[in-house]
């Protein structure tokens, strides 16, 4: 072989030289990686985010989808549909809004595959390289890989600090962009449990109009509250002062995934006209729709069931949550720290400040417990001495095994 043959790239090589700036933020997750371990038996994760499978509606999506494929009804439901989505679905939406403060129109609402497409939308809609995208410092990390291949910078969205509006505008312009939007999950957030007050969400408000920028309400928990009163979410306090959701500038991501099935990628969009409007455009280029048979079952499902089956979830996982904040006060040793959330799917601990996440996560899988470290959740990597815990996936008993293993490890590396 010539030395010319052996140094000249490969195919592989010279299209991966091909790809796009873009694809250069694009990093595989943590999170998906460590998924892998749900399927050891052996393992007690705390490392998911996703619903306990044992209490999804089976029963009234077998019939729901028994019903869809039906000789009439399967025209509708194996057939193409509008790309804003199945009308019927966007009525149920608009008279749950409504329950929450929030009344809207079928067309301001626009039916996506999960939110997570819906977050994608939003980095397509609204950064072009460099500009600014206004986090919560942790932030969901999935929220995070949705805007990097939008090329964004970040900055730091903090109710409690309330740095002054003109340096965000300053650090924004220099950088080369301008703020376009604070992104944020006021209920349970992901992944520190944590809720925002009416107060903490009317301050987020006020500081995007002195900023000029979009709210993006994450709202993917919200129904999971398993104690305390219901806060209005931050759409509705803009529409209280407003009085027209097109004159809005928040725009609130809903989802079915945590509350009915993460499986059959249904979640929703509720925002000002033109915003929608803008949304179907990259719809009908992206994907066309959401699958119409997903949407009709959802539909149904909501329905017949969404508020029995959410009391029975609130009722589950709630004692979850006791049970792992139970299980901390009993096995954390002095020095760790952890939120105490009223709702949600986890528990953000803090550890001694030189202790770092990853490197405790390598000994957990040794005594056979799993959970995310937490650098991952921050847009600069840092704070690596934090780590998530899930609690909807693991029955009581298990939590306590868990985290007794847990603290012991944690005990050993102090
Ligand atoms: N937002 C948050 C805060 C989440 O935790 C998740 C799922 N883990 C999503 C959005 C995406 O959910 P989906 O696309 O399934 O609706």
């Amino acid at each position: 072989m010539s030395l010319n043959q052996k140094t000249s790239p490969t195919t592989s090589e010279r299209l991966t030289a091909l790809f796009a700036h873009r694809t250069t933020r694009m990093k595989a997750s943590e999170i998906r990686e460590l998924l892998k371990l749900l399927d050891q038996p052996d393992i007690i994760s705390f490392a998911g985010g996703i619903p306990d499978p044992a209490y999804f509606p089976r029963e009234a999506f077998a019939e729901a989808m028994v019903k869809a494929t039906g000789e009439q009804a399967a025209s509708v439901a194996l057939q193409y549909s509008t790309s804003e989505g199945y009308t019927p679905l966007r009525d149920w939406i608009a008279g749950y809004m409504s329950r929450y403060g929030i009344s809207c129109s079928r067309d301001n609402i626009l039916i996506t595959a999960g939110s997570q497409q819906a977050l994608d939308y939003i980095g397509k809609i609204f950064i072009d390289p460099d500009d600014t995208a206004l986090v919560t410092w942790p932030t969901y990390m999935g929220a995070l890989g949705a805007f990097n291949a939008y090329e964004p910078r970040y900055d730091r969205i903090d109710p409690q600090t309330n740095r002054p509006v003109e340096a965000v505008l300053a650090d924004a312009e220099e950088a080369g962009g301008q703020v376009k939007f604070a992104y944020l999950s006021p209920d349970f957030a992901n992944p520190t449990g944590i809720t925002l007050s009416e107060e903490q969400r009317r301050t987020v408000l006020a500081r995007a109009e002195a900023l000029d920028c979009a709210v993006i309400e994450d709202a993917a928990y919200q129904e999971l509250r398993y104690r305390g009163e219901v806060i209005k979410p931050i759409l509705a306090l803009e529409l209280e002062d407003k009085g027209d959701i097109d004159a809005c500038r928040t725009i609130y991501l809903g989802s079915f995934s945590k509350t009915l099935s993460p499986g059959l990628r249904v979640g929703w969009v509720v925002a000002a006209k033109p915003v929608i409007s803008q949304m179907v455009l990259i719809k009908q280029a992206g994907d066309l729709q959401t699958a119409t048979i997903n949407q009709i079952a959802i539909s149904e499902v909501a329905h017949s069931v969404f508020d029995s089956h959410v009391a029975t979830l609130r009722e589950v996982y709630g004692g979850r949550l006791t049970a792992m904040l139970t299980a901390l006060e009993r096995h954390m040793p002095e020095g760790v720290s952890w939120t105490n959330p009223d709702g949600g799917m986890f528990v953000w601990v803090t550890l001694p400040t030189d202790m770092d996440g990853a490197e405790l996560l390598q000994e957990a899988l040794k005594a056979n417990v799993a959970f995310v470290p937490g650098a991952a959740f921050f847009a600069d990597g840092s704070n690596r001495n934090t780590l998530r815990l899930n609690f909807s996936m693991s029955a009581a008993a298990k939590i306590e095994e868990g985290i007794a293993r847990l603290g012991s490890v944690i005990r050993s590396q102090l």
